[in-house]
């Protein structure tokens, strides 16, 4: 069995420095270099999970194939790594203390005090280093959410310090991720923010090995030098991590920064081969210079928040590169959409996707849209939510059922042609309990998913509640809808499309969450294939 090495990555200073990235990016590296690795995610809230956060608070919800409700930054892991995660990728403080109580009700701790020294540490611990006990990873990285100081951070520094004297210093590495500040008017990079972050890791006992440094300029080699004489770390591990334009070229900064090597260096492994980056690469290249350009809208009522559809606009990211095609994401606000104004919102669109959400805030602007691009023949592309108003549109205006509506809109609508699932029907706690994860779908002969797909079973992501009434199949197949994808046990409608239109298709999953740049996927590979279509109708039209 695999002895697991592990890799912690805090953050100092400021939030946002993008530690999930750094982390990431590193494990792409060691990955490359033929190492087996995973990425975990230790959050300091008190909610067990993230899904019950407003996407203003935390952004999106990501989901894994076993269901997991997580941070977003799990979807960076994938996207990077191209391998699922799974419910033991993210711990938030809320599952540690709620196991911990649970034991202690359970008589575990029986006679003793129970206190968050040893035991909620001994807890955090055992979670840290359980992806490492299946034998799977040669490297577990570990990245801890918050800022190294915060109150709600302590116990797992604490559980980091313990740690490296459990597992010897040989097996563990600590990088911490920090800002180095431009002062415009004195035109100097200031070191002092990070001299002092790193001694709030060393009073709470952990003293880094390497120090990534976030900067918007060059870090020369003084500069090195005394970051490095102050926050007593090698020069060779003072690494820098200038701003770049996408997310996807910071492996190859941290390859040419040598962090990979660092690194291994300090876990005392060797560097195997040189890191094989040749497809991502080739990714990069494409991203970068695009032949064509589409300008896609993204409907949804979180549009002001771009971390809110991060899967989303990576899957555009993948798929654009596919087809060279520089894909401009417009968000829109689909409570400022009428009957009146879609025709001015969306004409110059070469296609929209309308997002999954929850509750009725913009749910008419959705369904305008959606009856535009019907009408205009303009690729539309469905989400969840999506999915599910298409379902409304074409039952009011196709159908002629004007009443039609989503239960979860109008619980009293005389024509639920979505309605709440039945299982869900007896559920009362809000957490944990959507239909959530990976089930199959058995898709239709000659549908145009099939032939998206190639492949007449697929496996794809959920998280919903509500789904189409299958009372109404028959009315939508006659009228015009086909239902072309279902759950092969449950017969729970998965995908439905509009044929005699250039792409129209809705899907009750979630198919942004496995996209990843190994796997562009399909139906957003398909679908900007469509906008580009569509700018080329578009231009003749002019
Ligand atoms: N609110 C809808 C449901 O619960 C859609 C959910 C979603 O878009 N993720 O079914």
């Amino acid at each position: 069995m695999k002895k697991s090495k592990f890799i912690f990555v805090t953050g100092g200073v400021t939030s946002s420095l993008g530690k999930g990235i750094i982390s990431a990016s590193l494990a792409k590296l060691l990955q490359s270099r033929g190492y087996s690795v995973t990425i975990q995610k230790f959050d300091p809230y008190i909610n067990v999970d993230p899904g019950t956060m407003n996407p203003y608070e935390h952004g999106e919800c990501y989901v894994t194939d076993d269901g997991a409700e997580t941070d977003l930054d799990l979807g960076h892991y994938e996207r990077f790594l191209n391998i699922p995660t799974s419910q033991s990728n993210n711990v938030t403080t809320g599952r540690i203390y709620q196991t911990v109580i649970d034991n202690e009700r359970e008589g575990k701790y029986l006679g003793k005090t129970v206190q968050v020294i040893p035991h909620i540490t001994d807890e955090i611990k055992r979670r840290m280093t359980r992806l490492g006990e299946t034998g799977d990873y040669d490297i577990v990285i570990t990245e801890l959410g918050g800022t190294v100081g915060d109150i709600e951070s302590l116990p797992y520094v604490e559980a980091v310090r313990q740690l490296r004297w459990d597992l010897g210093q040989d097996h563990t590495v600590v990088i911490h991720l920090t800002l180095i500040p431009y002062l415009r008017a004195a035109g100097e990079l200031k070191t002092k923010p990070t001299q002092h972050s790193v001694k709030t890791l060393q009073e709470l006992g952990v003293q880094p090995d390497i120090l990534v440094c976030r900067t918007e300029h060059k870090l020369n080699t003084e500069l090195r030098k005394k970051i490095a004489l102050f926050c007593n770390v090698n020069q060779n591990a003072v690494i820098e991590s200038m701003d770049v334009d996408t997310i996807y070229e910071v492996p190859l900064v941290m390859l040419r920064e040598k962090l990979d090597r660092v690194a291994l260096a300090k876990m005392k492994l060797p560097l195997k081969n040189e890191p094989k980056l040749e497809k991502w690469k080739d990714f990069l290249f494409r991203l970068d210079h695009p032949n064509t350009e589409v300008n896609i809208g993204l409907v949804g009522k979180y549009v002001e928040l771009p971390d809110a559809y991060k899967s989303i606009n990576e899957a555009f990211n993948h798929a654009g590169a596919v087809n060279e095609c520089k894909v401009n994401v417009h968000c829109i606000q689909s409570e400022t959409i009428n009957a009146k104004n879609v025709h001015l919102k969306l004409q110059d669109l070469d296609g929209v996707l309308v997002a999954p959400g929850f509750g009725d805030r913009g749910i008419e602007g959705k369904i305008d849209a959606i009856k535009y691009l019907r009408e205009n023949k303009i690729p539309f592309f469905g989400i969840c939510l999506g999915m599910q108003c298409a379902v409304v549109e074409f039952g009011r205006n196709v159908l002629g059922l004007k009443s039609a509506h989503s239960t979860e809109m109008d619980a009293k609508t005389t024509h639920p042609v979505i309605d709440m699932m039945e299982e869900q029907k007896k559920i009362t706690q809000k957490g944990g309990t959507m239909r959530l994860g990976a089930y199959a779908c058995k898709i239709n002969k000659g549908s145009l998913a099939h032939r998206i797909y190639g492949k007449l079973q697929i496996q794809e992501r959920h998280r919903h509640r509500f789904e189409f009434n299958n009372a109404y199949t028959d009315q939508y197949e006659k009228g015009g809808m086909a239902l072309t994808g279902v759950n092969p046990e449950t017969e729970l409608v998965e995908i439905v499309e509009i044929e005699d239109h250039p792409f129209f298709i809705g899907v009750q999953f979630h198919p942004e969450l496995k996209s990843t740049v190994a796997n562009p996927h399909p139906l957003f590979v398909r679908f900007v294939k469509a906008t580009v279509e569509q700018t080329a109708k578009r231009d003749s039209r002019h």
